[in-house]
């Protein structure tokens, strides 16, 4: 039951969309470091596609009609796109759902300190990374940093050519007999991933102790207007520096930092943009942050902003009761898009090459992730996958099953199993990823317009 790759289908002009696919997903990338980076590209997206602010829909209490779009930004991280359908809510929705947090270095509230000539950033970690693969290499500061006085000053430091970048040194190979005799979770530490932020001292310094951190501070005040003390209301985020890259010398795959998961969000915005004007069901896109550490906090899907959103929704078309909140909820089709373990021949090892993705060989459905028994797993329903089958295969979509390696291994957790709270209907969707988690991941561009095709074939027929 091996899938077949999906490139081998493309003629001429599915090659040219396929290439133009990759070339809007690399801008996106390039475009979105940050959960708020990405929902804020995500925005301006809806925007130019003619989506209007649900918030001011609310406060004007305006009513909402099938072929409306809407959109709503929630604390600058978490996102959702309806575009209203023909039938009644209660009916459920058709929801695309990723996460646009991505593993990252998050620096301290009290970060800063000078030692030996050096300044440093204190920072802790976010996310399962694998700690040795973020030294020793170019990184870039992105994030905000709120005022007391009310204002957001926004922070981008290593994109541009001509900016500097930021990083952690590792030790010399000559000096590491020790280092190298370590397991490869101590071979750096938590606490030993402190970012170098400057290197030469102030000549007219107050402070004769710390002249280097008083540099980085005249730097911080010149250039941005801020006291050491507003890193205190900062959320700054190192993450590797550049841009995304086609990868392999037949440009058939992109480099890049973050694709788990934002090759989900972004197919999942595009297919948003190609339904009909008045779709069937409503469609609802989102995307979550803190998928990350585990879908908590404010902006993570464990918060209800999204069911709140849906019984805004029916306020404004006239149905508002609890009741009725939870039939539209219950009565909901969703594919939870996050991306997959693609199947890495250099470790072959790890995975049952049965049951696991293959770069190239289309979108992946994940009918269970979790660990070991099926821990924290979502499991979704033979029944759907059926009915799932037959949408990919009317729609001439390529695509395969997948497992996350082999079923004593390890494991991971996406937003689906927040989602089936509600009994709603929902499986893993998303595209195979090789070298998951490091600062820069591997995807194949077939994949990426599978996943947008597949994405777009589901809002369209499911539930009819
Ligand atoms: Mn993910
Ligand atoms: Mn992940």
């Amino acid at each position: 039951m091996e899938r077949p790759n999906a490139w081998k289908k493309y003629d001429e002009q599915t090659l040219l969309a396929v290439e133009e696919a990759a070339k809007n997903y690399k801008a996106y990338l390039d475009a979105g470091k940050t959960e708020r980076e990405c929902a804020a590209e995500a925005i301006r997206l809806a925007k130019e596609a003619g989506y209007t602010d649900l918030k001011e829909a609310i406060a004007a209490g305006r009513e909402v009609k099938p072929g409306d779009k809407l959109y709503y930004l929630h604390m600058g991280k978490a996102v959702m796109l309806f575009h209203m359908g023909k039938q009644p809510l209660e009916n459920g929705l058709n929801i695309i759902g990723a996460h646009i947090d991505s593993p990252r270095i998050d620096v301290k509230q009290n970060p800063f300190y000078e030692d030996n000539d050096i300044a440093y950033a204190d920072t802790h970690y976010y996310g399962g990374v694998k700690k040795y693969q973020w030294v020793a290499r170019a990184l870039a500061l992105h994030g905000v940093v709120a005022k007391k006085d009310g204002t957001l000053v926004n922070i981008v430091i290593g994109e541009d050519d001509d900016d500097p970048v930021v990083g952690i040194s590792d030790l010399l190979i000559h000096l590491s007999q020790e280092q190298m005799q370590k397991k490869a979770s101590e071979v750096i530490t938590g606490e030993g991933l402190d970012i170098m932020l400057a290197g030469r001292p102030l000549t007219d310094s107050d402070d004769e102790k710390e002249p280097v951190k008083a540099m980085l501070l005249k730097i911080l005040k010149e250039k941005y207007d801020l006291d050491e003390e507003d890193m205190l209301s900062a959320e700054i985020e190192a993450v590797p520096a550049g841009k995304a890259r086609d990868y392999g010398l037949d440009r058939s795959m992109i480099l890049g930092y973050g694709h788990d998961d934002r090759v989900c969000a972004y197919a999942e915005i595009t297919a948003m943009m190609k339904l009909p004007a008045v779709p069937e069901y409503t469609c609802c896109c989102l995307l979550a942050d803190k998928e990350e550490i585990g879908s908590v906090g404010a902006t993570g899907m464990r918060a209800h902003y999204f069911e709140n959103a849906v019984a805004e929704l029916l306020a404004l078309t006239g149905k508002e009761s609890d009741l009725i909140l939870r039939r539209a909820l219950a009565n909901s089709r969703m594919l939870s898009c996050d991306v997959s373990a693609g199947f890495d021949p250099l470790f072959a090892s790890a995975f049952e090459k049965k049951n696991a993705a293959f770069l190239g060989r289309g979108v992946c459905y994940n009918k269970f992730t979790g660990s070991r028994g099926k821990s924290g797993s979502n499991d979704a329903n033979a029944e759907y996958l059926g009915r799932l089958r037959k949408i990919m295969d009317d729609h001439n979509v390529s695509w395969q099953t997948a497992e996350l390696g082999k079923v004593d291994l390890g494991g991971g957790g996406t937003i689906a199993y927040i989602c089936a709270l509600y009994g709603m209907e929902v499986v893993d969707s998303g595209v195979a990823v090789l070298s998951m988690h490091a600062p820069e991941e591997i995807i194949s561009k077939a994949d990426l317009y599978e996943a947008i095709q597949a994405y777009a074939a589901f809002m369209v027929d499911m539930g009819k």
